[in-house]
């Protein structure tokens, strides 16, 4: 597949930074409201090893809902296919990334996939952990073990922030308490996922966790096995089924890969045979996707034929 130039990056994001103000910067997490709708940057990390970047590549932002793909590798390889599909379904879903109408819906009241945000607490409640800094240190360890960097933490301020005005996570805490379909204490649960959310990284550093995705959990330069292949498949396949949110099903066809977004403006993305990209631009659509990462990738997309379908 044709490599992607820096040269060529850097024209992509002047074609798409006229979007920047186009959305709204998520303000639901007071914390991330502060996001400058301008700063934007992207990158591409080959699978054979060359990155190339364009705009604010030293910017550092949080992961958001990026981290639920994370999560869900990790509590994969501490427990296995079946206990984590005991817990999430693995369906897609046209409600918003934060509904709560489907719970109650679906019988047994397990969340409808891990992407969600109920999906996603139920998927953090697993993971191994005596309290929130062991839980989201498990995600964290995974984080440095792929990027080589154990400098990468969580942002204390944004998590926080989201710790204390997530009302809506807490509600749904506590329904799927009283369901049977977490166990333990909903505050510390909630810690854990607003730390997990805050992780925090440059433009570069989300695009090698993107390609290594794209290298079927593979290291990039040492080919070590990180993410078992099979469970690197399943993180891939929910990224086309639900990585988007709602969206997903217009992405599949303007884009075609699978990628995730979070409301902090980032999304990544894996290109089959070729690497990782990532984006970064805090100016959300009404679903929550970066506007500018959208308009990004579908330019993209149909230049280098990134489609997989
Ligand atoms: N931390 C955010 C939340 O739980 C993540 C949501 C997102 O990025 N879509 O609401």
């Amino acid at each position: 597949m044709k490599k992607v130039t820096e040269d060529e990056l850097k024209k992509w994001m002047e074609h798409v930074r006229i979007y920047a103000n186009n959305g709204k910067v998520a303000d639901y997490i007071p914390a991330l409201a502060k996001q400058q709708p301008e700063i934007n940057a992207a990158a591409f990390y080959h699978i054979d090893g060359h990155c190339v970047a364009a705009g604010q590549t030293k910017y550092l932002f949080t992961l958001q809902s990026v981290s639920k793909v994370l999560a869900l590798a990790v509590a994969l390889m501490e427990h296995g296919e079946d206990a984590v599909f005991s817990r999430v379904g693995l369906e897609p879903t046209s409600e918003p990334f934060y509904t709560i109408s489907k719970l109650e819906l679906e019988k047994p009241s397990k969340p409808i996939n891990p992407m969600i945000n109920a999906g996603a607490l139920a998927i953090t409640n697993m993971l191994c952990g005596a309290n929130s800094e062991e839980m989201v240190g498990q995600i964290l360890q995974l984080i440095h073990k792929m990027l080589g960097d154990t400098s990468i933490d969580y942002d204390q301020e944004v998590a926080k922030s989201e710790y204390e005005s997530a009302f809506l996570n807490r509600s749904l805490c506590y329904f799927m308490k009283q369901n049977g379909v977490i166990t333990g204490s909903v505050e510390e649960l909630l810690d854990a996922y607003t730390k997990q959310c805050a992780i925090r990284m440059n433009i570069q550093q989300l695009a090698k966790i993107a390609a290594i995705f794209a290298n079927d959990g593979k290291d990039i330069h040492s080919d070590e096995q990180i993410i078992p292949l099979y469970y690197a498949r399943i993180c891939k396949t929910f990224m086309v089924t639900c990585g988007m949110y709602n969206a997903s099903g217009s992405f599949a066809i303007k884009v075609g890969i699978p990628a995730k977004s979070g409301v902090s403006g980032a999304i990544m993305g894996v290109v089959r045979d070729s690497g990782g990209i990532a984006v970064f631009g805090p100016s959300l659509d009404e679903k929550g996707n970066s506007v500018v990462g959208i308009k990004l990738l579908e330019l993209m997309s149909k230049h280098y034929n990134w489609s997989i379908y």
